[in-house]
């Protein structure tokens, strides 16, 4: 019997694993599908988390001292991905597929969020075959070539810088004028010499052929079509919250959401169903930033302690 189980572990599930452990609780697992890290591990910087400066160093370098703080205090890592979370009684059990179910007393969910697709047509044929949703992976296959992104927002604007660091020319293609980027990443972009914004304009089809992507039909604001020859097109347009395991299988929730599907919470992180904890980006006004994340996962670790408490 878990005392806590921890589901995803990016900032939010590593932060909760550190605190859950460290004030005393035994038996806590994270559940995470993959290596834990999270998003930000995509990421090709991270210049906003306090105390951390370090331009040189990727998202990935910057988790990798996080896991080892929460291994050390006892955090156990079991890759596996979760299908749902259901309660019986008091207790929670963690459906695994192909494994008996694992009982909790206590849970707390930190699967974050997946990158959007817009939907584009030729989107999904050329999904990884050009098209792609992480500069960090994927932007050294177009050195000193050049290549497209779509969105405004930050991550599209600090990922094109990071791209006009590799690839010859990137094409910045935002469907309006403004953007949601910080203004001081909008300014430092807009005076990169090989980024050209290309704005109020939309991706109409995404074409290629058996050797991949290779023209983009863009439309403007007027409603004129154009070719742009690339072979690579990066989207950046926002995330989906991963919310699957805390569906029924009639496709309601077991606890409440609003109606873009996040998780409402209070402040200390409880969810409607006692007992149920989550932070981080599946959370209702979520920040989306790591330093937030991390304080979500404290919050929902300690709030379990209290809970097992209560109960003990
Ligand atoms: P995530 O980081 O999304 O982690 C969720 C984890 O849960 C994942 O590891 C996933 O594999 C796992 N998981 C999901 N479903 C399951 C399941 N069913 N079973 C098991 N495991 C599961 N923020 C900043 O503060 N500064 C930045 O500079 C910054 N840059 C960013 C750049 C990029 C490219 C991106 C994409 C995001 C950036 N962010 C930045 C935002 C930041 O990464 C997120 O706000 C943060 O990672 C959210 O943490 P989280 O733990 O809630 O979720
Ligand atoms: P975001 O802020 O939601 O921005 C998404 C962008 O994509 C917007 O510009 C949006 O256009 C555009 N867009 C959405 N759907 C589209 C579609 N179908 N076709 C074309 N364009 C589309 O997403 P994000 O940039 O991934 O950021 C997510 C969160 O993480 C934010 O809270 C952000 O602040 C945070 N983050 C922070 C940092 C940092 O602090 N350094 C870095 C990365 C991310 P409109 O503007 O017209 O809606």
């Amino acid at each position: 019997m878990l005392e806590c189980a921890i589901i995803g572990g990016g900032p939010a599930g590593l932060s909760a694993g550190l605190y859950a452990t460290r004030g005393g609780l035994k038996n806590v697992v994270l559940f995470e599908k993959g290596m834990p890290g999270g998003q930000i591990t995509s990421s090709s910087e991270i210049e906003n988390y306090p105390g951390f400066f370090d331009h040189q160093k990727s998202g990935m370098e910057f988790m990798d001292g996080w896991m080892e703080q929460c291994f050390h205090f006892g955090l156990k890592h079991q890759m596996d991905e979760v299908t749902s979370v259901q309660k019986e009684g008091d207790l929670f059990l963690i459906n695994i597929p192909n494994k008996e179910p694992i009982k909790a007393k206590s849970v707390i969910v930190c699967t974050g969020s997946t990158p959007k697709r817009a939907g584009i047509k030729g989107e999904d044929e050329f999904f990884g075959r050009g098209v792609s949703s992480c500069a960090t992976c994927d932007g050294f296959f177009y050195k000193d070539k050049e290549v497209a992104l779509l969105g405004g927002g930050d991550t599209a604007l600090e990922e094109a810088y990071y791209l006009s660091n590799i690839c010859s020319k990137v094409y910045v293609i935002h469907r309006r004028d403004g953007f949601r980027a910080i203004p001081a990443t909008v300014e430092r972009v807009k005076k990169r010499e090989n980024i050209e914004l290309i704005l109020e304009t939309t991706i109409e089809e995404i074409q290629g052929d058996m050797s991949g992507l290779n023209t983009l039909i863009l439309k403007d604001k007027n409603g004129n079509l154009s070719e742009l020859h690339v072979p690579g097109l990066f989207v950046f347009i926002g995330h989906n919250v991963n919310n699957k395991v805390l569906q029924n299988k009639d496709g309601s929730f077991i606890c409440k959401t609003n109606d873009l599907g996040q998780i409402e919470t209070n402040l200390k992180m409880h969810t409607s169903l006692e007992g149920l904890f989550v932070a981080g980006d599946i959370r209702a006004d979520a920040p989306k930033q790591v330093v937030c994340a991390a304080s979500d996962g404290a919050i929902a670790a300690l709030e379990v302690i209290s809970y097992l408490q209560e109960r003990s």
